[in-house]
């Protein structure tokens, strides 16, 4: 799939329906956050207030990615609900900008 077919597949009506479907399925909680949470809880690992919490699923991830597997696109099994920060690691992109603000807030304290 090209990136143009990929744009024209986010804005049409079956992927707009299929994705509140699926974040209804996951009840709007990020499926990341709970397996880190019940990971941290089985191995005694104790999380930061900010990691203990299931954030909310806005975004719907394609398990197999879509460009790769178009065939998929619409298929229960290979989307996932999933807040922002969790999808962003899914697709190794950590956003830089509050990496650096987090960076610099623990630097002002010394
Ligand atoms: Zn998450
Ligand atoms: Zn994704």
């Amino acid at each position: 799939m090209t990136d143009k077919e990929a744009k024209h597949f986010y804005n049409s009506k079956e992927w707009k329906e299929k994705r509140i479907d699926i974040l209804i399925r996951d009840r709007n909680e990020c499926q990341d956050c709970i397996v880190r949470i019940r990971k941290a809880i089985e191995e005694g690992i104790r999380l930061t207030p900010e990691d203990r919490k299931v954030r909310r699923a806005t975004e719907v991830h394609h398990i197999q990615e879509l460009k790769e597997h178009p065939e998929l696109a619409l298929v229960d099994d290979n989307l996932i609900g999933l807040c922002h920060t969790c999808h962003d690691i899914r697709h190794n992109r950590h956003t830089l900008v509050r990496r650096k603000r987090k960076k610099r807030l623990t630097e002002e304290r010394w």
